[in-house]
């Protein structure tokens, strides 16, 4: 029984390596292209799948990506139909993307562009500044990455909703599900954050019917996938006046081409796809986790609903 490591990045022989190595010491853990006899292979561990997976490995159980946004695997035509596939849940990734939504959440509450803009001018336009009791923001996707922005921005008091797939209950936040009750909810989002798995149903859930739903002045933060938003309509809604500030981390090409508008846009945020990076020392440990929850004929935490799509 062995795990196989495909690095792709310069970091992941440096970092990742030693990691897996000591959290898994009581497995054969390999490091492609070094994978030896096929048959071996039980775990794949890495970033993406390759040509050919999908009848390489004939004894493999499940497919354990770095990262915990699955789309492209689970879309990808090589996917091996014998394995489970399991994403990446480790406390690091929640810290980071809790600490992106918080920052930029404050940023366009406090509207910190807009004064930066008007020092610019050398001349403010005073007005009293709305306190975060007095300001709702939602969530699009209230899943596990929502959780933990949700407990870091609770203790300053805004008002929540959130909306996601099947109805919920959550404490401190109002609760909206389904495509009935998406405009309802949009229709009170100063500040919307998109924390939703790509699948056919949200791509291009962002989009200008759906924009123009949120309020006059909203501002958007999209740290979950590129083709969740239609990006003319957002810049049309952005220069309309419509929406004030967008934070975007993801695009529907990545890295964002060039010449793409988004770069300039003076009303637009870019972050290279880095809200939530897993971090090595707790991703090695939440991957011990699931192969011995798997050896042990458990459910992993992480475990995909390949059909539902994530
Ligand atoms: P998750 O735990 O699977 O939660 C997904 C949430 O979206 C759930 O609440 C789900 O509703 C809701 N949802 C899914 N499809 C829906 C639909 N059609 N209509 C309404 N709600 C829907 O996901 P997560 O771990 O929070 O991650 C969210 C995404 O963040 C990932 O998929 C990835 O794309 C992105 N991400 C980005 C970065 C970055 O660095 N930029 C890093 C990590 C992750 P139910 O609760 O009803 O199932």
């Amino acid at each position: 029984m062995a795990i196989l490591f495909r690095p792709v990045f310069d970091y992941d022989e440096r970092d990742w390596l030693p990691l897996l190595k000591r959290e898994l010491a009581h497995f054969d853990v390999r490091v492609a292209p070094d994978a030896g006899d096929p048959a071996d292979i039980h775990y794949l561990v890495g970033w993406k799948l390759f040509e050919g997976d999908k009848n390489k490995w004939p004894n493999l159980k499940a497919v354990l990506p770095l990262s915990t946004g699955v789309d492209r695997f689970i879309g990808h035509p090589d996917f091996p139909d014998n394995a489970q596939l399991v994403r990446m849940i480790e406390p690091g990734l929640n810290q980071g993307m809790a600490e992106y939504v918080a920052s930029f959440t404050l940023r366009f509450h406090r509207a910190h562009d807009r004064w930066q803009h008007e020092q610019a001018q050398k001349n403010w336009q005073h007005d009293i500044p709305k306190l975060a009791h007095q300001r709702t923001i939602g969530f699009l996707g209230l899943g596990n990455l929502a959780q933990s922005c949700i407990d870091m921005l609770k203790p300053f008091g805004f008002q929540m909703r959130g909306w996601s797939r099947s109805a919920k209950t959550m404490t401190g936040v109002e609760t909206f599900h389904g495509n009935d009750q998406l405009k309802a909810f949009l229709q009170g989002c100063e500040i919307l954050i998109c924390l939703l798995p790509l699948t056919p149903e949200t791509e291009n859930i962002l989009n200008r019917d759906t924009l123009s739903a949120l309020p006059q002045g909203a501002c958007l933060i999209n740290p979950a996938r590129g083709k969740e938003i239609v990006d003319e309509d957002l810049i049309a809604l952005l220069d309309g006046g419509h929406l004030q500030y967008a934070a975007l981390d993801v695009f529907r090409k990545e890295p964002l081409p060039a010449d793409h508008p988004f770069w300039n846009h003076p009303r637009i945020l870019v972050t290279p796809h880095i809200a939530a990076v897993t971090i090595p020392e707790t991703g090695a440990q939440a991957l011990r986790q699931a192969i011995e929850t798997i050896e042990a004929g458990g459910t992993p935490a992480g475990l995909v609903d390949r059909k539902r799509g994530y």
